[in-house]
């Protein structure tokens, strides 16, 4: 197998937008990073203890977006559809700006994210890039929602949705790494049914929620005028922000992944049982000890000037 080299940005980029849970409009820039420094956040409002490193141990618990928090409560919000961007374009080490405690959420799908960091170019860096290998079978189950991973020489994700709707109904999508199969997914956009609106803004959340950044579905229609961008728009989404999370491994993970009726936390409660043994993974082309999972904030990859 070739070793590949990290890659970052060749130039910033810069993006503007409404955060779907707060409402607040915010300013996002992406830096070039450094080698080996990862994916950080940088929280530009705030003067001191901003750095946020992009890794599942500062995963906080949060409702219908993926939200990480530093050791000082600083934290940033709904970063999974930019993460995901990240992982398709074979992103590395990227320092992200945010004004703000949430990233825009753009038209709901990863598609913006994907246009700046193409429209920046990519800058090769002088080193090689890792890749998790799970070594053997997980499962994690809460109720009917299941996710498992098992050993497989590229990432593979088997998706499933079951919902008491007739337009969603059943929908079953397989992403497997390839760069047509990548468009499909970045342009997925995030859903919710129309009776769960009422709900979910009275728990103060999808202040930013509109038609322009979110699928709605009421009964048989869809309340978006343009209607679906594909038929399996929604198990295609849930693909998308499994990739997003799935970069909070800290490298790219090889495996092969079956999901039914998954989502943020679910995929979280995995990447945690595949890091709490040491026997579950494995760092290929690389020297074992680099990375160290069971920490509480992600360690050696400080390379940031701040
Ligand atoms: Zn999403």
């Amino acid at each position: 197998m070739p070793l590949n080299n990290q890659r970052t940005i060749s130039k910033p980029s810069y993006l503007k937008g409404v955060g779907l849970h707060t409402g607040q409009t915010v300013n996002l820039a992406l830096l070039p990073g450094k080698l080996d420094s990862g994916i950080v956040f940088k929280r530009k409002d705030l003067k001191e203890n901003n750095l946020i490193f992009a890794n599942y141990n500062n995963v906080t618990p949060s409702i219908l977006c993926t939200k990480i928090q530093n050791e000082n409560s600083v934290s940033v919000s709904t970063i999974e559809h930019l993460m995901a961007a990240i992982y398709g374009e074979e992103i590395d080490n990227l320092l992200i700006e945010v004004d703000g405690p949430e990233i825009p959420i753009m038209d709901g799908s990863a598609r913006d994210f994907v246009k700046s960091i193409r429209e920046s170019g990519i800058k090769n860096l002088k080193g090689d890039r890792k890749y998790i290998k799970v070594l053997k079978k997980i499962t994690v189950k809460q109720g009917d929602k299941f996710i498992s991973i098992e050993p497989f020489d590229k990432l593979k994700i088997d998706f499933e949705i079951v919902y008491n709707n007739p337009i969603i109904k059943k929908q079953r999508e397989i992403f497997q790494n390839s760069q047509s199969d990548l468009e499909l997914f970045y342009n997925s956009r995030t859903f919710c049914l129309f009776e769960d609106v009422e709900k979910i803004k009275k728990k103060g959340l999808a202040k930013g929620g509109s038609l322009e950044n979110a699928v709605v579905v009421k009964d048989d229609a869809i309340l978006n005028k343009e209607g679906l961008r594909y038929k399996n728009e929604f198990v295609m989404h849930k693909i998308l922000d499994c990739l997003g999370d799935l970069m909070l491994c800290g490298n790219r993970i090889r495996g092969s992944i079956v999901c039914s009726q998954g989502g943020h936390q679910l995929t979280y409660e995995l990447i945690k049982k595949i890091f709490s043994n040491k026997e579950n993974w494995a760092l290929e082309n690389q020297v074992l000890n680099k990375l160290q999972p069971n920490k509480k904030t992600f360690p050696a990859r400080i390379a940031i000037s701040a």
